[in-house]
């Protein structure tokens, strides 16, 4: 350990600057070949640490949460190395050609994730497949993998798939999941073609990431369906999304800064699944939504329950959508379906739901008007939509010459 200790120190004393492309290259494949050394070796002391359950001595219930502990890496990164020190245990030929730097490290995690589903299986093929991962790309190699799934592992697990959505302490979500062919290419497909939708609806602002853009489609794609009329009714009702608001956060709306508060009061609202949401969001959601009116007492308790109405009825909506067409923001165009009527001035301060007081704004303007990041007024009987800082945008086809 020590002479591995000096010579990271003499490493660190290279002046890259001074390295020609040659020698930084031939250093990247020495180094590269270091660390699957280094893995192979790592793993081999954590399934050691691992059999003889030293994490239990400190109280820990895992390997991982003592090695998260220990190091302060993510959880996710303490379990890939267990994983990867089990997979290894498992897989001799593959950790011989990992360690003699034959394979990447990447091959080796491609073929622990299929040694999971057939280990039996695998252990026959392993150096039929450890050749393979020696002289094919990861992208050749995955296919090869694929095609001996396909012949080796049961049906039954080609058919296995999961998915995992859990809120967060954060009040956000986590998605995880393994999906099987037929589902991912349905998925690929749909979140693509709303992404297209997306793309086409030429927002020169709009400089989100695919990711980003992927996220959104798929909460549309779940949003639409929710607003379809066709859908199944659970316990005598089509389940939509519950939202709490607070009486006291829906009159603040537009109230004065520095409004005097009383402690502890409540903001916002919740969402059923998701937890507590601010104000702002608390308003857009109640911007255009059926609304029941539940009065609790201090425990939460209902007391009495109001006739649920629909904010914007559909008569209205009919002449929004002949004015606005889709997305009244400049130059947005995302289509009706996207779309929800803001109020200009909210119906908690008195609004109105009437042409004159509504705008059609796509998800993703209307929760920056929410957020105070444009404003927008009916002038002429036309949305005119303005800056944080007063100034007016204007659309690419009607901006001065
Ligand atoms: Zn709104
Ligand atoms: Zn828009």
């Amino acid at each position: 350990m020590s002479t591995l200790r000096s010579a990271l120190d003499e490493l660190r004393s290279t002046e890259v600057l001074a390295l020609s492309e040659e020698q930084l290259a031939s250093d990247l494949d020495e180094l590269e070949h270091a660390t699957r050394v280094i893995e192979v070796e790592r793993s081999r002391r954590v399934a050691e640490l691992e059999r003889r359950g030293t994490y239990a001595r400190d109280g820990h219930l895992s390997l991982a949460s003592w090695l998260t502990t220990r190091h302060r890496v993510a959880p996710s990164t303490a379990a890939g190395h267990v994983r990867m020190a089990r997979a290894l245990e498992a897989m001799p030929v593959a950790a011989e050609a990992l360690a003699t730097g034959d394979v990447s490290s990447s091959a080796v995690s491609l073929l622990a994730s299929v040694r999971e589903e057939a280990p039996e299986q695998f252990s026959r093929s392993e150096e039929s497949l450890v050749d393979a991962a020696r002289t094919l790309s990861v992208d050749h190699l995955k296919d090869v993998v694929a095609r001996w799934r396909h012949d080796h592992a049961d049906e039954a697990d080609d058919d296995r798939q999961e998915l995992f959505l859990t809120p967060t302490l954060r009040g956000r979500g986590r998605l995880a999941g393994d999906l099987n062919a037929e589902t991912t290419q349905v998925m690929i497909t749909a979140l693509r073609t709303v992404q297209d939708a997306d793309v086409r609806s030429n927002d020169r602002n709009d400089t989100h990431s695919p990711a980003r853009r992927r996220a959104d489609a798929l909460g549309e794609i779940c949003r639409q369906w929710l607003d379809a009329s066709n859908r199944p009714v659970v316990a005598g009702e089509r389940p939509h999304v519950i939202v709490t608001i607070d009486v006291e956060s829906l009159g603040r709306s537009e109230s004065a800064p520095g409004t005097a508060r009383h402690a502890g009061a409540r903001l916002g609202g919740r969402l059923a699944d998701v937890g507590a949401i601010s104000a702002a969001d608390a308003l857009m959601w109640a911007c255009d939504a059926q609304v029941t009116r539940v009065i609790t007492d201090a425990a939460s308790r209902p007391l009495d329950v109001g006739r649920t109405t629909r904010i914007t009825p559909p008569w209205i909506r009919k002449a929004l959508l002949v004015r606005d067409g889709g997305c009244a923001f400049p130059d947005c165009g995302r289509p009706p379906s996207w779309c929800d009527p803001h109020h200009v001035v909210h119906w908690t301060n008195g609004g109105p739901t009437a042409l004159s007081n509504l705008v059609l704004l796509c998800r993703r303007h209307h929760r920056l008007m929410h957020h105070k990041r444009f404003s927008v007024e009916i002038v002429d009987g036309l949305p005119r939509f303005r800056r944080a800082d007063g100034t007016v945008l204007e659309t690419a086809d009607r901006a001065p010459p």
